[in-house]
Formats: structure tokens, sequence, C-alpha cells
């Protein structure tokens, strides 16, 4: 059974071809530039040469059709006809509190993502504009909205209510939503099976550590908490962007630079994290080989990284009262064995405890713990694409024996 995943971001397009019965990646490829001079899709299908093919894709209505001739196309494509996929599943960055699992898309949902734009600008519209190609395209084919925020939707008012006044939260619906739902899920169960017990009797808690980064405490199998916020902005300090900060800041610096409210957004999500503390880059990468120069500036970043992860982990372990598991996961938290390290340094008060030869992995699920920790710590790939499929095929059946 083939499923189209689709994730649209604001010029660019990634799209995996999956098959979902036997755990198969057909085709993985991504749509860039879009809008812009030198757009360019790749397109990667397993045991053949790469296919780059760079063509002016103008919208994302162009960059879908592209995507679906190549998947059809005689030399590189993998089916022959677009009949043969399944279910497409789209990856919906904001749901507010409209959706609490994945939907299959109509016009009421349709209407629901348009609502949420105002919380993600980039991101929603961009969504839709990849739902309506696809509608239109595959007009027999079901679409499948799968949410960023939804696995969040489980915390409880005490976490998601900011301390402003209430008629906000009613009014304009301003409250902590979260994002990387669906990557928090995926490695979630992933470490409930390699801990061998059920998700129901764990407490959990998921470091998405990537460009953008956020963790989420998860009590038997329930979102209680997670850092980030209204938007993407709010938590960890990020690739680019700040996380949490006196809101203070923000109108001294308005009121002092004679700041737009659109550069102050700009410059708490384009100009601050990693980047905006070292001078160096926003990737992690070049930012350890910096700081092992003996770059200060690039030390610091990390320190301040790494010191605001482990708080939010304190933090959560008294939430839950406890913890049975941490998940490492998303470019640095798969990757980096310095920056595990550096986390988990101050941690074995709660009975952590990592094995330096273990902790030595990148990129493969393992757990990296010694055999006396109480506090098992594991390092999972995240698979948004793979958890996606799952929950598009899982939407499309129940609808399916819903109409039987
Ligand atoms: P996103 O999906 O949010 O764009 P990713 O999950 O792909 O982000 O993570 C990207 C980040 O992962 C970059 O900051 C990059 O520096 C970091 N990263 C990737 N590989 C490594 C590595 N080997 N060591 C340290 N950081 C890494």
């Amino acid at each position: 059974m083939n499923i189209l995943v689709i994730n649209c971001g604001s010029s660019s397009l990634k799209y995996q071809l999956l098959n979902i019965d036997t755990n198969e990646v057909k085709v993985l490829g991504m749509v860039d530039r879009i809008g812009m001079p030198n757009s360019k899709i790749t397109h990667c299908v397993a045991n053949r040469k790469k296919m780059e093919l760079t063509v002016d894709i103008p919208n994302h209505d162009v960059a879908v059709r592209l995507v679906l001739d190549s998947l059809i196309c005689p030399d590189n494509g993998v089916i022959k006809n677009l009949n043969e996929i399944y279910a497409v599943g789209h990856r919906v960055v904001h749901a507010a509190d409209k959706f609490s699992e994945s939907v299959l898309i109509t016009n009421k949902v349709i209407k629901a993502i348009k609502d949420c734009s105002v919380f993600a600008p980039l991101h929603n519209p961009a969504n839709l504009a990849g739902i309506e190609a696809c509608s239109s395209y595959m007009p027999n084919v079901p679409q499948v909205a799968v949410f960023d925020t939804a696995f969040h939707q489980t915390m409880p008012p005490r976490s998601y209510i900011y301390a402003l006044p209430y008629e906000v939260y009613e009014k304009y619906g301003i409250r902590r939503y979260g994002f990387h739902g669906t990557s928090h899920k995926y490695v979630s169960l992933r470490v409930a099976g390699i801990l061998g017990k059920p998700i129901e009797k764990l407490k959990i808690i998921t470091c998405h550590l990537g460009n953008g980064a956020s963790i989420a405490a998860i009590c038997h199998g329930k979102v209680v908490d997670t850092s980030m916020g209204l938007t993407p902005l709010e938590g960890l300090s990020m690739g680019t962007r700040c996380g949490d900060i006196d809101p203070e800041v923000v109108l001294f610096l308005m009121e002092k630079k004679n700041m737009t409210v659109q550069q102050m957004r700009n410059y708490l999500n384009k100009e601050s994290g990693v980047l905006g503390i070292s001078g160096v880059s926003s990737d992690f990468r070049d930012i350890e080989k910096e700081a092992e120069k003996g770059n200060h500036r690039a030390q610091l970043a990390l320190d301040v990284f790494t010191h605001r992860v482990q708080k939010y982990i304190g933090a959560y372990v008294a939430v839950m009262d406890g913890v049975d598991g941490i998940v490492f996961t998303a470019g640095i938290g798969e990757n980096s064995p310095e920056i595990r390290r550096s986390i988990c340094k101050n941690l074995s008060h709660l009975g952590i405890s990592i094995d330096e030869e273990k902790n030595n992995t990148r990129g493969q699920e393992l757990d990296i713990s010694t055999a006396q920790a109480s506090c098992r710590v594991v390092v999972i790939p995240t698979n948004e694409e793979w958890m996606i499929a799952i929950e598009t095929k899982k939407i499309v059946k129940a609808k399916e024996i819903q109409s039987a």
C-alpha cells in the first residue's frame, strides 16, 4: 500500500512515497527554492542514481505537479499511475486546539487550517497550497492532515495557560500549543518498545534537538508539558531562534532600536539562538568546530543550549514526579555525542549515567545508558514521514470501515 507524504515549507517541498506494508521508502525527494531563481528538484529512488533538475518552479502547485510527474515518469518513476497511491499524508504545522488527532481533509478542515494561519503565517499557507494542489491533481485519492500540534493536545490547562489576562486565551486562543508532535509521538512509541514496557506505564522526556528544538514530558503516553508555545519560538535556544526570554527585552529593543514588529519577529526567529550568541553559524557542527578551536562565544552558545536542555529535563522530572527514559532525537540529538554528554553530565542524581562508548554513536537507535542507570537514555532517529504515513493509513482505513 503506497502512501505519499508531503511536507510543504514556505519555499520547499519534501516528499516520500512509502510502501507501508513492506516498510520500504520507494522514493524520497525535495523541491527547493520554490518561487526563487534556480529552483531545483532532487528525486532519489533506492539503488538508482539520484535525479537532480534545476527548473523554474514558481509556486507549490507547480512543485506538486513536478513531484507527481517524477513519480510516474518512465525513467525515474516508481509507479505507473497515480491511482497506485492509496492516500496522501500532509504535514500541517498549526491546528491550535481544533484537532487532537490526524483527520481526513474536508472543506471544514481546510477552513480550520486557514484560520490557524495567524499563528503560523509561513507554514500553514504553504501546507494548504500542497493540499490544494494534491487534491486537484488526485481528486480520487484521500488526503489526510497530520498536525504538529495534535499530540500535545493532552496537556492540562496548568501547562498551556500563560499568566496573562484570561481573556486573551478566550478571545484569541493565546496559549501553549507545542510543536514537533509527530516526532515526539514517534520516538515515545519507539522508546517504549526498546524499554519493553507499555507506554501507559512509562514517564518519558523526549528531546527533539534539531534546527528547531523542543522537549516534551510524556507521562503514561500523554504529553503533560512541552517547551514550545503559541509558536515554535518559545523554549530552548535553537539554531536561529531565541527561545525563552524576558518579554521586556522585546519591548526594550523595539524602543531602543526603533524596530517594527516584522523586524523584531525576524530578529527573534532568524538572527538569535546559537547564531546570535556565537556570531559563527546556526549549524551546530560549525559551532562545535569553532568551540574546539577556542572560540569562546561558540562555546558559550553550546553552554547556553545544553544548560537550557538540562533545566527543562529537571523541570519535567518534577512535573511528572520521576522519569524512566530520556530520548535524544533529530539532527543534534541523533548525531552529537558531545552535546548528549554535556546535557547528561549533571543528571546522575536522576539515575542517569551514560556509557561513553555507546554514546559514541551517530544516527542509530541505541540505549546509551550504563547497566546500573535507573533512567534509560536512548538515541532514536526520528521518522516523521513514517509516522505521517501510519497515521494516514489509520485514518483512511477507519473511514473505509465506517462507510462499508
Ligand atoms: P530541522 O529538521 O529542524 O531542519 P534537523 O533535525 O535536520 O533540523 O537538525 C539540523 C541540525 O542538526 C543542524 O543544526 C546540524 O548542525 C545538526 N547536526 C547534524 N549533524 C550533526 C553532527 N554530526 N553533530 C552536531 N550537530 C549535527
